[in-house]
């Protein structure tokens, strides 16, 4: 049966469950807060199970059209000096495929596949919700007044909504700035090999990705609390990096002028339940591993079709389809943080003594210690793939 379905928040986990649930034939209505949207961010690695779920969607070749070359990454000392090399062909053979394409870029071809079937209501959020007895009355901050089936809250790590309905969620917060974006302007850096600077507090990503573009992204540690980290980024960036090599400094110098950067303070939703009622939390809002992870992305995309899975499994009982999709996702989510948790302590260490420890760790790896390193963590079971509940 035909639901009214309300997404609030129109990122990557939003427009994917948008395209699969209108698919379905659900009446789908989408808002976002923001007045457009932004081609700022990173480069975000889609891994295995986000790749084919793009896919099915028969959105491969535009995702291909917009992604990155992606040859080999360095990971080096701030002298640097390379502490291990890693090939993306052969990264890439247990998983097997992945694509490197910006945030931006992403969103976009999501946002192409689903702008003809669905509006986007920007400069619009959730005023107010009222559960009744068979469907949520929602007030809009425009002022119109919704009846919905089902409220999808996908606006990201600092939702609102989530703050206002959940209360047995905890924000981890990993006290890291995260500052991710592109530069356009031509390089003297081979595009498709990347640099990871490995230091201590801090860590630096330089992705040349083409003749004229770079993509940087960087975490430093910071107690500070949001508004002071986005007020100090470029004071912040400057300190951190300002005895690092000329050519470096003068690009993040650049970016900070000409890019287009998206800077937050890392931290994941811990949420023993990702349902309340006819509300349910998808994407960063609901499990967000950090960015670290490397899987925010790809898991948004899966927990979108694993949603939109249970709808059609419980076409009249969709708390029952909501109740699955939270069972599906709990155990899923809890691997993914705790990869997110581990790597924020490799590749971020605290103190020169861990700085050492890892880079000797790290250097002496064999081709196979590292392939188990970087995949490993990222496959779901035969079960998690097929939505399948033990
Ligand atoms: C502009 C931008 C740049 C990003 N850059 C990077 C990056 O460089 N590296 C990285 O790892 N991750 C980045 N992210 C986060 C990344 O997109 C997510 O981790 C991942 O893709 C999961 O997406 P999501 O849809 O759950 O959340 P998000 O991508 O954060 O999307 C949430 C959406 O909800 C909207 N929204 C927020 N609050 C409300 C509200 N109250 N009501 C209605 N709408 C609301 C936002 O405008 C946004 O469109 C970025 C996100 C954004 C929005």
């Amino acid at each position: 049966m035909k639901k009214h379905i309300l997404i609030s928040g129109a990122g990557i986990a939003g427009l994917t469950a948008a395209i699969f649930l209108s698919k379905q034939g659900h009446i789908v209505t989408i808002i976002d807060r923001s007045t457009s949207f932004s081609k700022a961010g990173f480069l975000i690695s889609l891994k295995s199970f986000g790749v084919k779920i793009m896919d099915e969607l028969g959105l491969t070749q535009n995702l291909q059209a917009e992604s990155s070359p992606s040859e080999t990454v360095h990971f080096v000392e701030t002298n640097e000096e390379i502490i291990q090399s890693i090939n993306y062909d052969k990264m890439n053979e247990n998983i097997e495929r992945s694509v490197l394409i910006s945030r931006g870029g992403l969103h976009h071809v999501l946002h192409e596949a689903i702008k003809k079937n669905v509006n986007i209501l920007f400069d619009t959020t959730i005023s107010q919700l009222e559960e009744l007895e068979d469907h949520t009355k929602v007030t809009l901050s425009n002022g119109n007044i919704i009846p919905v089936d089902l409220v999808v809250v996908s606006e990201g790590l600092r939702s609102d909504t989530r703050n206002k309905y959940f209360k047995n969620f905890q924000q981890e917060d990993f006290n890291t700035l995260y500052l991710g974006g592109k530069l356009k302007q031509s390089h003297s850096y081979n595009v498709g090999v990347f640099k990871i600077y490995i230091d201590v507090h801090k860590m630096l990503s330089i992705y040349p990705i083409a003749q004229d573009e770079i993509a940087i992204q960087c975490y430093i540690r910071s107690f500070e609390d949001i508004g002071t980290i986005k007020n100090n980024t470029p004071s912040i960036l400057k300190n951190s990096f300002h005895d690092y090599n000329g050519q470096v400094q003068k690009l993040l110098n650049d970016l900070l002028n000409n890019g287009l950067v998206f800077v937050d303070k890392m931290g994941m939703i811990n949420t023993p339940n990702l349902v309340n009622g006819r509300l349910v939390l998808l994407g960063d809002a609901g499990y967000c591993p950090t960015a670290l992870s490397g899987m925010g992305a790809s898991l948004s995309i899966y927990g979108a079709k694993a949603l939109a899975h249970f709808m059609e499994e419980y076409p009249n009982d969709i708390l029952t389809a909501c109740e699955s999709y939270n069972r599906l996702m709990q155990p899923i989510i809890e691997k993914f943080q705790t990869n997110a948790r581990n790597n924020a302590a490799s590749f971020i260490p605290k103190s020169e003594a861990d700085l050492e420890k890892f880079v000797n760790g790290f250097r002496a790896a064999t081709d196979n210690d590292v392939q188990k390193i970087m995949t490993e963590p990222i496959v779901l079971t035969e079960d998690q793939t097929n939505f399948t509940l033990n």
